[in-house]
């Protein structure tokens, strides 16, 4: 195992690119677990996500990491799965509008797919791969709620600014980090993990 920095606590790597994602994270952890991000190790690549489900993609993100550079890690895939849609996005949801999009065209490719459905009720599903000494646990969270056709909020990233959590008139994107984090399917899934972590005594 490498010793990539000498901070007490339990060592883990969130294998993820997306600053929104490890804002939320390092916001939830535990003071000991160090969490460690991609750049802690110097890794500047990418991990190709090549899976057809959350679980899959989810996988291959924190296999690569442990199987590159030693360390305990888990990774992230979320999807937003939308009922007229036949559950799109999806696992597509980061590319939804083509590999090279930006969340605001594909914000406005769900517009268009779903213009003229009453139903907009959606959910996002977030599955969490823990990888510890080599072994892979699953942790998975969702919250239902509908999307709407204004962009609402400035907070957040991807879709939060069109997507409104049922029980809620304000979208995600108008909810503050520590109001996302009581509710939010990453939040659900990464309770779980803690747990886990917390009664197979690595905390
Ligand atoms: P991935 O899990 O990194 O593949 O991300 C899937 C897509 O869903 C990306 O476009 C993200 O921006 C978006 N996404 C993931 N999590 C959230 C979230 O919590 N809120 C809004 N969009 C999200």
């Amino acid at each position: 195992m490498n010793h990539i920095t000498m901070n007490k606590g339990f060592e883990l790597v969130f294998a993820s690119r997306n600053k929104g994602k490890y804002n939320e994270i390092k916001r939830m952890m535990p003071r000991n677990i160090n969490l460690l991000s991609l750049n802690d190790l110097n890794f500047i690549g990418d991990i190709k996500e090549t899976g057809e489900t959350l679980k899959q993609n989810a996988k291959i993100k924190s296999d690569f990491i442990f199987n590159n550079f030693g360390v305990n890690c888990f990774a992230d895939d979320t999807g937003l799965e939308i009922d007229s849609l036949n559950g799109m996005p999806g696992v597509y949801s980061a590319r939804f509008a083509g590999k090279t999009c930006n969340s605001n065209e594909n914000i406005e490719k769900v517009w268009k797919l779903l213009a003229g459905y009453e139903n907009t009720d959606a959910k996002f599903k977030s599955i969490l791969s823990l990888n510890i000494n080599g072994k892979t646990v699953f942790f998975e969270g969702k919250i239902d709620g509908k999307i709407i056709f204004n962009k609402r909020g400035t907070n957040g990233f991807g879709y939060d600014s069109i997507f409104v959590p049922n029980g809620y008139n304000k979208t995600f994107a108008e909810l503050n980090l520590v109001e996302k984090n009581q509710i939010s399917h990453r939040s659900e899934a990464l309770k779980r993990l803690i747990i886990f972590l917390d009664k197979q005594k690595y905390l």
